[in-house]
């Protein structure tokens, strides 16, 4: 009798076999309905008659064939056995990254259907004159070719209110969509002239068609990568080839969908984690049929099921949340590398600050490095300041030179960001008798001050309380804010600029559907006003009319004990720094600092990203870590520090014993507390990759068996980026 291997939907990592009856044909990839237990569940047919020799008499039979094609082919599968095998995670919950959930509920692709809009007679007919007192039906009809169908999907960003008075107007109308590979052809708006270092980037991309390679581009900022990623593509798309774009953020699909579908004819799609499980499918049918051309999408656009993919590209390819943190804690950047060599397809890495590890492997030469060294309309490239803080009197936390400096651009009628990496008014509360300050009970911080929804939060675990109105220590009522967050901040500039315009960008003021793109449009009209906000505001935007960037508070970040620190710093400030004078007016920098003299502020400032980053390599090389060591962590959180730490004493004593790693730990996290559990590591360090992974293997064997592995709560993460 035939046996099949089947992968489910579960966190172990066992194989789970079946019984297949003579008669039943299953393709490897499709899905089943298999017993388990006293339930039910939908796994993937991966492989048949995987051993000699079965326990017959133990396995059951399969309960039904889903699908008679399969829904994961030959490369998906590839890639994701490679994922399972590369972070040593269950390849059940692998699937489950890869799937989208409609798909594993087990919905028959069979009565799957799409509908698309289209012209009637009447709409191919109308004029802009008919829409003189509607701008949103208007924008609607103009991206509606005539004789072409739009799938639902294309037509996200415009209101579902205008597709109906359309409708009901009888100039458009809803059709089945037919799946089959995309046609359009073409432009829709003429490209730009390319400046000389562009023309080389996609000369040098276009040159690797129909074959692995990677390629970073590293541009400073305003360079017009996107530029280069649009017209590298154009020739792809004219021989029928599929695109996946990757952005970090779901913030920035809207802006990047919205210059990708106004340059092409053919369609292009976007995917992330607000789409409706029908929207998912949807846009999972559309790659997987080639009627997508092109998908923007977060970190799980990499899983598609692309009919014909010829080049993926990464955008941002340094952000760290291009890396998964929790559950299978995969690389998107990575993965995506892996899934090009399976297709045999480039795929171009862009930043303005590239990760070490990419300019590392542009040194290996395997990555082909392309440049942009200027931005592209000619603008300088902003100028830094320092703003040396001591002695000197704050208003606000703003040095007087600062406000200065942020009155004269405002009397231009020009805009100004400020850059302060802290959400909520104030980071604390303090009892002005005794000094206690307002913790979270569960872990080892303080709880942020939300002076708006009067609340207490922290930032950690999302544990939220009411303010209290005395010191838990002395019962004194003299609590008062200590530092300062953007909340505050906001409050502050209305005070001191109470005729100017403010947006604020933080996750709490963008929380809300459509709040972000909002704010982004107002930001991109021309006269005076103030942006404030956290990290949100260093990703990738276009702010046309900032001419000064002022850093808040860099200090924060100077000291800390994780290697990536100067890194991410690095990146964050000349990011930041980025968003200055992309329009005709050049930009300022203003660095507030306590440490005006601190090296890696001097060689940012002076030498810019590029040489700091090379001398950070080094360092890396010197003090042998990654790229030049690969790193492993072994995390064990539990109620009990004791725990965790003696499950990590006897993981080390085993990988004492295996050859070609180095151990650092175990040690406590450096926020040794969080949700109420203690938190320790195990890092395992080795020049050779094989021999890491033989490591974690052997280790991962042998902890299952452990009763203490059932008492701590532990995770594994290869190639980790945050070591928090
Ligand atoms: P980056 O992604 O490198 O930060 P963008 O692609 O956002 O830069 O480009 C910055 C600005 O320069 C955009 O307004 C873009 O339209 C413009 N731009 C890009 N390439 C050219 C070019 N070759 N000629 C003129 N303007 C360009
Ligand atoms: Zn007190
Ligand atoms: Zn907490």
């Amino acid at each position: 009798m035939p046996v099949i291997r089947v992968a489910l939907p579960l966190p172990l990592r066992q194989h789970f076999d079946y019984l297949l009856s003579a008669e039943q044909q299953v393709q490897i990839g499709s899905r089943l309905r298999v017993p388990f237990g006293k339930r039910e569940l939908i796994g993937i047919a991966w492989q048949l008659n995987p051993a000699d020799h079965y326990p017959l008499a133990q396995l059951k039979p399969i309960i039904a064939i889903i699908d008679p094609q399969p829904v994961l082919t030959e490369p998906l599968r590839q890639l994701l056995t490679f994922a399972a095998e590369y972070y040593h995670h269950p390849l059940g919950e692998v699937l489950t990254a890869a799937l989208p959930a409609l798909l594993r509920e087990g919905k028959s692709l069979a009565d799957y259907q799409q509908y698309a809009w289209q012209l009637t007679a009447a709409g191919a007919g109308a004029t802009t004159a008919d829409f003189k007192r509607s701008p949103r039906q208007l924008a609607l009809w103009q991206a509606l070719q005539p004789g072409s169908l739009a799938a639902t999907e294309l037509l996200a960003n415009h209101p579902r209110k205008a597709l109906q008075q359309l409708a009901e107007k009888g100039l458009i109308q809803q059709q089945l969509l037919p799946l089959t590979p995309f046609s359009q052809r073409g432009l829709k708006q003429p490209a730009l002239q390319l400046t000389a270092d562009q023309a080389l980037a996609v000369t040098a991309i276009n040159q690797t068609a129909n074959r692995f390679q990677c390629l970073l581009l590293e541009g400073v900022t305003g360079s017009g990568k996107t530029e280069v990623y649009l017209q590298a593509i154009a020739p792809l798309l004219d021989t029928g080839q599929q695109v996946l774009v990757i952005v970090p953020e779901i913030g920035l699909t809207p802006q990047t969908l919205a210059r990708f579908q106004s340059r092409f004819q053919a369609p292009v799609l976007c995917w992330h984690s607000n789409l409706t499980d029908t929207e998912r499918l949807n846009c999972w049918r559309q790659t997987q049929a080639g009627s997508a051309a092109i998908v923007i999408g977060t970190r799980s656009a990499l899983f598609l099921p692309f009919a014909r993919l010829g080049l993926i590209i990464i955008d941002e390819e340094h952000d760290q949340s291009l890396k998964q943190q929790d559950g299978f804690r995969y690389h998107a950047r990575d993965l995506a590398i892996k899934r090009a060599a399976i297709e045999s397809c480039p795929i171009l890495l862009g930043s303005a600050t590239p990760s070490l590890e990419s300019l590392y492997n542009c040194q290996q030469q395997r990555f082909i490095p392309l440049s942009l060294h200027n931005r592209a309309g000619g603008q300088a490239m902003p100028r830094y300041k320092l703003v040396d803080l001591k002695q000197q009197v704050l208003q606000f936390g703003l040095a007087s030179q600062t406000l200065q400096s942020i009155r004269q651009q405002l009397q231009q009628g020009l805009q100004v960001m400020l850059f302060l990496n802290r959400r909520g008014f104030a980071p604390a509360l303090s009892c002005q008798e005794c000094g206690w300050m307002t913790e979270c009970h569960r872990c080892s911080a303080f709880t942020t001050y939300h002076k708006q929804s009067r609340q207490l939060v922290c930032h950690h675990c999302g544990a939220t309380k009411a303010v209290p109105r005395q010191c838990k220590q002395c019962g004194s009522a003299r609590l008062a804010p200590v530092g300062q967050g953007t909340e505050q901040l906001e409050e502050n500039l209305q005070q001191l600029f109470p005729e100017v315009a403010i947006t604020r960008l933080d996750r709490d003021t963008t929380r809300r559907k459509g709040a972000l793109n909002s704010a982004l449009q107002s930001i991109n009209q021309s006269g005076p006003r103030l942006i404030l906000g956290t990290q949100m505001l260093a990703k990738g935007h276009h702010f046309p009319f900032v001419t000064l960037v002022v850093i808040v508070d860099v200090d924060g970040a100077l000291y800390s004990s994780d290697f990536r620190a100067p890194e991410q710093l690095a990146q964050l400030l000349t990011q930041v720094a980025g968003r200055a004078g992309r329009g005709s007016s050049p930009g300022t920098v203003l660095l507030q600092t306590h440490h005006p003299e601190h090296a890696l502020l001097q060689d940012i400032i002076h030498n810019g990203y590029a040489s700091f980053a090379r001398s950070a390599l080094l360092e890396r090389q010197q003090t042998r870590l990654p790229p030049y060591q690969h790193l492993a962590l072994f995390r064990a959180e539990a109620v009990q520090s004791a725990l965790c730490q003696q499950w990590l004493t006897e993981l080390a004593a085993i990988a004492k014993t295996l050859p070609g790693l180095e151990l650092l730990g175990p040690l406590s996290s450096p926020m040794e507390k969080r949700a109420g559990k203690f938190r320790w590591q195990l890092h395992l360090y080795s020049s050779q990759r094989p021999l890491l992974h033989q490591a974690l293997t052997t280790l991962l064997a042998t902890l299952q068996s452990w009763a203490l592995s059932r008492q701590v709560k532990w995770q594994l993460d290869v190639d980790p980026v945050d070591l928090s």
